[in-house]
């Protein structure tokens, strides 16, 4: 039985109302601060591609990477946009970045997120047990379409290594593809349909019902922006409004947004947001049979409860710049590959900020600095899929259990190590 305690949760994205679901759960009082609703469109887990991307372990910089930088921005349908009045900014993030894209870096990587993302599907499913957010998850296979064989090989390190950590999937052709979706256009030749995946049909309305199950629980919610936390164990404290309050432990999930309240305790902490995009398919005349990664274009395309969503890309512009239409633009283009024929009643387009560090590994664990403070955020393109696992962890930790999994490489310091050395 875990003593109960008196814990803040600062963010309601799927990180945030997952711990703070679980902390419920284990019977603490818990009060959760967030500037908007869960479920709201300002946060990134309202607007991503829905994918339970368990083999997502693979991070964003691999071997090639820097070489292929040119084409991806300046490449007609180059999947990489930049804002560059941000460039000076965001080059002290950029440049380890790039420094990991060797074989090395991404096995080490892999080997760490395969520990928060393996069981990802059954995460879900335990979290969702028994609320109305379980409607949400399907069970399925995630299809990596490519142009052809040739297109997959440039892939094989990835695919080898997703293969080390006893993910399976079935190569299909052209035939094949065609028979479990015969409205595919002729440019797609070759697919990788990797198994025993899920997506959410909804994932607004997917977190918006977690946190329903919190509240029903006695969880409490402080709609307002928090401008300050500190303190240590036993009088961690929330400034927010002017008011400060205190509680026995504190959690800080706000996503990309962690980074200013963090170093507020001494911490450095490399993250950045990976902007992305999203364009939402009313009423379209064609659904694919199950989640695609467009392998050329870099996006995922999901069916969702309300239409067919295309989400994903990358733009580097920080967390304040207005939305672009170049990545709109290029979803619209690709999709008419994907599908020649598709038409679609109407659209929402959308854009938000994946939380990601230099090492494409998220920090979650007590800081260091302030005891008592747990960080769980910087999951980059995979929040989603290991937010109820980062919830359980955190949980486990504050109720004083050991959590099964070696946490070394989430450390809440190791950006404060490199800075030292
Ligand atoms: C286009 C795109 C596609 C993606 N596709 C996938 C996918 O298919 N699968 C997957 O697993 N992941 C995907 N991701 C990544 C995933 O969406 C994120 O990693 C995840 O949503 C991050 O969740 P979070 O709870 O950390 O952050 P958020 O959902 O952004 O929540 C953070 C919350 O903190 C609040 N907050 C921040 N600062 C403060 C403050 N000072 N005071 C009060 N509140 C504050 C914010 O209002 C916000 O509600 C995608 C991301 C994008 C952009």
């Amino acid at each position: 039985m875990t003593t109960p305690l008196k814990v803040a949760v600062i963010g309601a994205g799927i990180v945030g109302t997952s711990t703070a679901l679980w902390l419920k759960r284990d019977g603490h009082d818990v009060t959760v601060f967030d500037r908007v609703e869960p479920g709201d469109p300002n946060q990134t887990s309202y607007g991503n591609a829905g994918l339970l991307a368990r083999s997502s372990v693979i991070p964003v910089p691999t071997p090639g990477l820097v070489k292929a930088v040119p084409k991806m921005l300046f490449g007609a349908d180059g999947p990489l946009f930049m804002k560059w009045r941000y460039l000076p900014k965001l080059l002290p993030w950029l440049v380890p970045f790039l420094r990991g894209a060797n074989e090395a870096d991404v096995r080490r990587t892999a080997s760490a997120l395969s520990e928060i993302l393996g069981d990802a599907v059954d995460q879900h499913a335990a979290i969702a047990q028994g609320t109305d957010a379980a409607r949400y998850i399907t069970k399925g296979s995630y299809t990596f379409l490519y142009k052809d064989r040739a297109y997959f090989e440039k892939e094989a390190l990835s695919f080898s290594i997703r293969a080390e950590h006893g993910f399976t999937w079935d190569e299909m052709d052209r035939d094949a593809l065609l028979e479990v979706d015969p409205n595919l256009g002729p440019s797609y030749t070759f697919g990788a349909a990797v198994h025993d995946h899920g997506w959410i049909t909804n994932p607004g309305a997917y977190t918006a019902a977690l946190f329903d199950a919190y509240r029903a629980l006695g969880g409490a919610f402080e709609k307002t922006e928090v401008d300050d936390i500190g303190g240590g164990e036993g009088s961690t404290r929330v400034t927010a409004g002017g008011q400060t309050h205190s509680f026995d432990r504190l959690v800080l999930a706000s996503g990309a947004w962690s980074r200013k309240l963090a170093e507020r305790l001494g911490h450095r902490v490399a993250l950045e947001t990976e902007r992305g995009y999203h364009i939402m398919l009313r009423n379209p005349s064609v659904r694919p049979p199950c989640p695609y990664m467009i392998g050329d274009a870099k996006f995922g395309l999901t069916p969702m409860a309300e239409g067919v969503r295309a989400a994903g890309l990358v733009e580097f512009g920080g967390l304040t710049a207005a939305a672009s239409t170049k990545p709109l633009d290029l979803f619209r283009r690709t999709l008419r590959r994907v599908y020649p024929g598709i038409e679609w009643e109407g659209e929402d387009t959308w854009m938000g900020h994946r939380p990601s560090t230099t090492d494409s590994l998220p920090l979650i664990g007590e800081s260091t600095r302030a005891k008592g403070i747990f960080f769980a955020f910087g999951a980059q393109h995979i929040g989603l899929t290991s937010g109820p696992k980062t919830g359980r962890l955190v949980a486990d930790m504050i109720g004083g259990r050991r959590p099964n999994i070696d946490l070394a490489p989430f450390a809440t310091d190791r950006f404060d190590r490199l800075s030292d050395a």
